[in-house]
This record gives structure tokens, sequence and C-alpha cells, in this order.
């Protein structure tokens, strides 16, 4: 936004906003990193039709992203210009619906909707509870473990476009993969139409689970979460697998292979317990993170032939 912009945009926040803007935002401390850089503006809405009214009155020109937990991103030190919209601790509205689906918005987080399925003696949410992030986040990743991905379960979704407009849609209107999702124009064409590449940001789903026991899933959910305390970093910031499992491999044992547990830049440390986490040992920078990320890849690359991509998102600028 320039000056005029953000006079203009002030005069009419004062008016009609309900949540809240912060300017010159630190962004580590909606990471799960605990790392990185600021951002320009963050804008925490207080409900949804509050967010409506925040992208109909924001002016068009400003970058805009949406985040949850921040369970899966990294901010880089020289920090983010435009707008941040943190869904978490917002959107949380949370029911079972006439026709038995489970309506979550966006700022739920996965543990609340894994026990709030098995209270209503649902099955199927269970893996929810050991994804550390929110439903939006768990939309835009296709978050998923032990066999089970967050797409499997939607019935629709409802969005929120770049003017304020919420829509509707369904699973066959996107293109869905591993840790991949993405708007399609008609089931299996991408979106050619520059102009309507427009971001969306997910608000809330439709999810459909079996009856069951719920006795049950409360167990299976306590089973899970002990198989991660037992395998996983927990214990010190992170921000879960950093990369994707290449076909018919995992990346945890391609980086252990390499002999690259403990390999260490700045703050930041390939976890000697699980190899395809990165953990914040005090201080890490962005840096510090994006440079060991680029080491374990070149090293598997020479020693195994194999790339390693990322699924953490990195955004921003370098310092
Ligand atoms: C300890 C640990 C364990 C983990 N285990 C797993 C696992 O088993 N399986 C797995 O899949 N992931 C796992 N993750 C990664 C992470 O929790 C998931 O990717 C999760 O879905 C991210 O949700 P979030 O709300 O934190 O998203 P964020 O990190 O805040 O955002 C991630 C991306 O989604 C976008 N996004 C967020 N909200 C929205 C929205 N409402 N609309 C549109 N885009 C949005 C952001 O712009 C960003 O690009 C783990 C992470 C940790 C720290």
């Amino acid at each position: 936004m320039n000056m005029m912009e953000t006079a203009q945009f002030a005069g009419q926040e004062a008016a009609s906003l309900r949540g809240e803007l912060r300017h010159d935002v630190d962004m580590s401390r909606h990471v799960s990193w605990r790392a990185g850089g600021h951002v320009q503006r963050l804008y925490q809405p207080a409900d949804l039709d509050d967010l409506a009214e925040f992208l109909r009155i924001l002016p068009r020109s400003e970058p805009v992203i949406a985040i949850g937990l921040g369970s899966n991103l990294l901010v880089r030190n020289g920090g983010l210009s435009g707008t941040v919209l943190l869904l978490h601790g917002a959107l949380g509205e949370l029911r079972v619906e006439p026709d038995g689906t489970v309506y979550a918005q966006a700022g739920v987080p996965g543990a609340k909707l894994a026990r709030f399925a098995a209270l209503h003696n649902l099955r199927g949410a269970e893996f929810f509870a050991g994804i550390p992030g929110t439903v939006g986040g768990m939309l835009a990743m296709n978050a998923g473990c032990y066999g089970s991905e967050t797409w499997e379960t939607v019935e629709r979704v409802q969005v929120v476009d770049r003017s304020g407009e919420l829509h509707e849609c369904i699973p066959a209107e996107y293109e869905i993969g591993y840790r991949h999702v993405e708007r399609i124009e008609e089931p299996g064409s991408r979106i050619k139409d520059a102009s309507r590449q427009t971001p969306e940001f997910f608000v809330g789903v439709w999810l459909r689970f079996q009856a069951g026991d719920g006795e049950i899933a409360r167990r299976e959910i306590k089973a899970l979460l002990g198989r991660r305390m037992a395998s996983q970093p927990l214990n010190l910031p992170n921000a879960g697998s950093v990369f994707r499992n290449p076909p018919g491999e995992h990346a945890a044992r391609l980086i252990e292979s390499c002999g690259l547990k403990g390999r260490q830049i700045g703050g930041a440390r390939v976890s000697e317990k699980h190899a395809n986490f990165i953990v914040n040992m005090g201080g890490a920078t962005a840096a510090d993170i994006e440079n060991l990320i680029k080491e374990v890849q070149v090293v598997v690359q020479q020693q195994t032939g194999i790339s390693l991509h990322p699924e953490v998102r990195i955004i921003g600028e370098a310092a």
C-alpha cells in the first residue's frame, strides 16, 4: 500500500472493521520454528464477516496471504511485504450440521477437530490430532499422516476471494495430491485465465466422517500422539517434516543414510531423533534453516542421486 492508500484504508478500518491490524510484526512469534523475519501488516479478523469486509476494503494492489499456526512456514529474515491474515484464534466455529457433516472454520486446530469428532461418536478424524496446524493450513497442504489425508474427508469447502466474496467449492474443482492442492477451472484442467488466479483463502469446510465408537477414537488419538512423542523431537521448535517423501522413498531414511543427522548451521540442526526434522536449538535465523535445507539437498543429491523437495513453505525476502 502506498501512503495515500494506507491513510484511506486507515479511515475505513476505524469505521467498519472489528479485527486487529498490527504493523511490522515479528513472524517468529507466529511460526512453529520460532525464527524468521517481520511482515509489514498482520490482520486477525474478528470473525468471517469481518474478514470478508477487510478484503473488500483492502486496496487491490496489496499482496495478501493467509496463515494458521505457522507449523509449515518460514519467513525469510528480510521480511514479507503486504498483509498476512492470521486465521488461528479468529475463525473457530465447529459444529455438527443437520446432514451429519462436521463444519469447521479455517482457524480450528487439528487436535480440537479430532477430539470434537470423537465426542460426537464419529470415526476417521483421529489423524488430525497429530497435525499441529489449523483446518485452513491442512486444506492448503492436504496434510496427512498414518495413511489418511485431509481431502479424503472433504465434502465441500468454503472460500473467500480477494474481493471478500464467499464461495463454496467441491473437491472436483481442485487438483489434489500428496501435499498438493490447486484450484482448477474444470475437473482435469488448470485455471488458464491469469486474472482468475487471484488468491482465495479457505475459511471453512464440511467434512464427512463415519459413525462409530467415540471411546475407540479417543484411544486411537492417544496411541497416535504417543507414537509421535516417541519418534519426533517435539521438545524443540520445528516445522514437522521438512522435505516431501520422494516416490517410493522416505526423506528421513535418505538423510540419515547420508550421515546428516546432527548437521548444524548456526542454531539450526538436523534432528538426531528424526532426520527429516530441522530443529531450532536456540537463536536460529531463517537463513540458518534455509541454508541447512540447501546443504541437505546438495549432500543427498550427491550421495544418492535423489532430489529432495521442501514440503515447508519459505516466503519473504532474504536479509
Ligand atoms: C511437530 C509437527 C508435526 C507435523 N506433522 C505433520 C504430519 O504428520 N502431516 C502433515 O501433513 N503435516 C505435518 N506437519 C506440518 C503442518 O502441521 C501441516 O502442513 C499443517 O497443515 C499446516 O497448518 P498451519 O495452520 O500451521 O498452516 P501454516 O503453516 O500457517 O501455513 C502453511 C501454508 O498453508 C497456507 N494456508 C494456511 N492457512 C490457509 C488458508 N486458510 N487458506 C489458504 N491457504 C492457507 C499458508 O499460506 C502456507 O502456504 C507437522 C508440523 C509439525 C510442527
